[in-house]
């Protein structure tokens, strides 16, 4: 019985899945699904040029600007479409942006973005910047779904993630060793689970919707990739709150006083929302970790192991992708910034500062986690009852 996986406390966290399920249905999906519809939260700034520092050779990567790579009509589709899965033959990696559904809209409303200063985030790689480079994309027209970007150019992102920056240590390591992984596969898993939530199901009549076997195949089969989405999800949620004081005052002005005002009041519910406060005070111990005599550290190792993720996502071939993997990378980058960093509050008696793009990617990833456990959460147990009749 796959559907009674769930219970209890979610794997080093500080509350259970019952109650992840509850709070989020009743408090936090709603009012977060709000949130990222107003100006703030749906302009993100971002330089979408495939920029890979790993592997020049990549045909989607050669180009600097390959993000709008004009391709001849006769060299794609058809290997997007049966992507070889043997070998990186440049053949069918060349243009695989050109792809409709893997192109991002540019629309935006240039008044969304003003003020804020420029700060530097020691997880990330990115600069942000503000310079010619830099896109601002309107997120609510470039939802995260199936682009199209399957086969060895995707493959090798995901591998030199795993085998090269995160290894999955066995259970007994400590907590500061398998963080990294549990966050990434949670994140993953979250990505998977979009793809299969808005998927084209077929190419000739454009039909869009969900692919429940693939999320079955790809996240739900695998409990500990379940589990790992729950445990990012909180660990996120965690990060949100603690910097609760820093994010009611922050400056959400874009321009519109009424759209602003309302973003304001719907980040002070969420920051201060009494029902998740009474249910799941902390949804993380963040104190617990790097206590022991290595671990400044393993603190260290961990942030160059994520700094070069947040570096790999420059090489993803597929601009949506590419949007979607350096928002909630930079998202995560965020929450381990509050969470443990060195400068926090208490060590320096310096406040933390954050870039405007920060508090984006933050909220926007805390909402497509929010989403995925929703969605693990209505689809599992009938989709466990369909395979159970089988
Ligand atoms: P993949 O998802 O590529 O997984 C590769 C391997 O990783 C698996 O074989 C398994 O061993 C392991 N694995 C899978 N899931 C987990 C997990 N949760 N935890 C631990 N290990 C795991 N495609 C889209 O259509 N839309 C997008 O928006 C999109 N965004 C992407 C963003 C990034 C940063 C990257 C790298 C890829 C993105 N892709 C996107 C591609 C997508 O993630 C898959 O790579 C692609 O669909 C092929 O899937 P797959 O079945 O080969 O397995």
């Amino acid at each position: 019985q796959e559907g009674a996986k769930y219970h209890g406390i979610v794997e080093d966290c500080c509350c259970d899945y019952e109650t992840v399920d509850r709070i989020n249905e009743a408090v936090l999906h709603p009012l977060l699904q709000q949130i990222v519809k107003y100006p703030f939260f749906r302009y993100f700034k971002v330089k979408l040029w495939c920029d890979c520092p790993f592997w020049p050779d990549d045909g989607m990567c050669r180009l600097r600007d390959c993000s709008v790579c004009e391709c001849p009509e006769n060299e794609f589709p058809e290997t997007f479409r049966k992507p070889s899965l043997d070998g990186l033959s440049s053949d069918n990696l060349v243009c695989q942006e050109e792809k409709p559904e893997a192109a991002v809209d540019r629309t935006i409303d240039s008044k969304a973005f003003k003020g804020w200063i420029e700060v530097d985030n020691p997880w990330t790689s990115d600069d942000e910047t503000d310079n010619a480079e830099m896109t601002y994309v309107n997120l609510q027209l470039n939802p995260e779904r199936y682009t199209g970007y399957i086969g060895p150019s995707a493959r090798r992102i995901w591998d030199a993630i795993y085998l090269e920056n995160c290894p999955n240590y066995p259970a007994g390591e400590c907590q500061e060793k398998r963080i990294l992984y549990k966050l990434i596969s949670g994140l993953h898993s979250s990505i998977s689970i979009h793809i299969a939530a808005d998927y084209l199901l077929d190419e000739t009549t454009n039909k869009w919707g969900q692919n429940l076997s693939l999320m079955h195949e790809r996240v739900l089969r695998y409990p500990d990739r379940v589990k790992n989405l729950y445990f990012t999800f909180l660990f996120v949620l965690r990060s949100v709150t603690k910097a609760a004081d820093y994010l009611e005052q922050a400056d959400y002005d874009t321009g519109n006083s009424l759209d602003d005002l309302n973003t304001q009041l719907l980040m002070k519910k969420l920051l201060y929302d009494q029902k998740l406060q009474a249910a799941c005070p902390k949804p993380f111990d963040e104190a617990k970790l790097w206590k022991g005599q290595s671990g400044p550290e393993l603190m260290q190792q961990t942030q160059r192991q994520f700094r070069n993720i947040s570096a790999l996502m420059d090489c993803v071939g597929c601009e949506k992708c590419r949007l979607w993997g350096k928002l909630q990378v930079l998202g995560l980058g965020t929450a381990l910034k509050i969470l443990f960093s060195v400068n926090g509050n208490e060590l320096s008696g310096q406040r933390l500062q954050f870039q405007r793009n920060e508090v984006i990617a933050l909220i926007n990833l805390l909402h497509r986690l929010s989403e995925s456990i929703k969605f693990v959460h209505e689809v599992e147990p009938s989709l466990v009852e369909r395979i159970n009749e089988k």
